[in-house]
């Protein structure tokens, strides 16, 4: 007698999906090459956390040396910046992350980068010297974690937007570096080799792709 019912039961459960398969466009509908952030390993995941902010610190001390000294370069490579912010912000939410970004400006939520947004803020209050110093330094350490980030992952559109970045860091840097050298200074690189900066510096000013 179970084993009747039982057998019953088993053939209204097959015979259910008959009606309730779904429509074929909604088959084909779900299926992408999307990489989900599952994809990402742990340090790609915390390098575009990490890349997020750190152009969000470079826009954010440009702004504020733009407010205190006038001085077009900083407003110009502030532009940059945001696009620069735009592009990481657009990684984030293709992976599905959350944005650690404050809409405040010098607030972090990296902790590192809090600290290190206060320290070159400080700096560039000092003279507009000094400012310019802040700007190389940054672009300095952009550089550097650009390229580490690019030799952590294999990801073609990652590695193609931290390419963009690079490239107009490089830009940055020259520009600094230039306007560093008329006000009489002189940018010593704290985080690059001497013989990288040095390339970059006699290197010309190079069109990144949409900068
Ligand atoms: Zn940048
Ligand atoms: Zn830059």
């Amino acid at each position: 007698m179970k084993t009747r019912i039982f057998a019953l039961g088993a053939t209204v459960f097959l015979s259910l999906p008959l009606f309730s398969q779904p429509k074929p466009e909604t088959i084909f509908s779900t299926t992408s090459n999307h990489v989900c952030a599952m994809d990402l390993t742990d340090t790609e995941k915390a390098d575009l956390l990490y890349m997020r902010e750190e152009e969000k610190l470079a826009r954010d001390v440009y702004l504020l040396s733009y407010d205190l000294y006038g001085m077009k370069i900083f407003y110009n490579i502030s532009q940059s910046e945001q696009r620069h912010m735009d592009y990481m912000k657009d990684l984030l939410e293709s992976y599905n992350m959350q944005d650690p970004a404050s809409g405040e400006k010098g607030v972090f939520t990296n902790v590192d980068l809090q600290t290190l947004y206060n320290d070159l803020a400080a700096k560039s209050k000092l003279s507009l010297l000094d400012a310019l110093i802040a700007g190389a330094t940054i672009e300095d350490l952009d550089i550097r974690d650009l390229d580490n980030c690019l030799a952590q992952t294999g990801i073609d559109n990652i590695k193609s937007v931290y390419d963009k970045l690079n490239c107009a860091s490089g830009n940055h840097m020259r520009a600094f570096s230039k306007q560093i050298v008329n006000q009489g200074g002189m940018y010593v690189p704290q985080y690059l080799s001497d013989e990288k900066y040095q390339q970059i510096i006699a290197a010309q000013h190079e069109k990144c792709a949409q900068k």
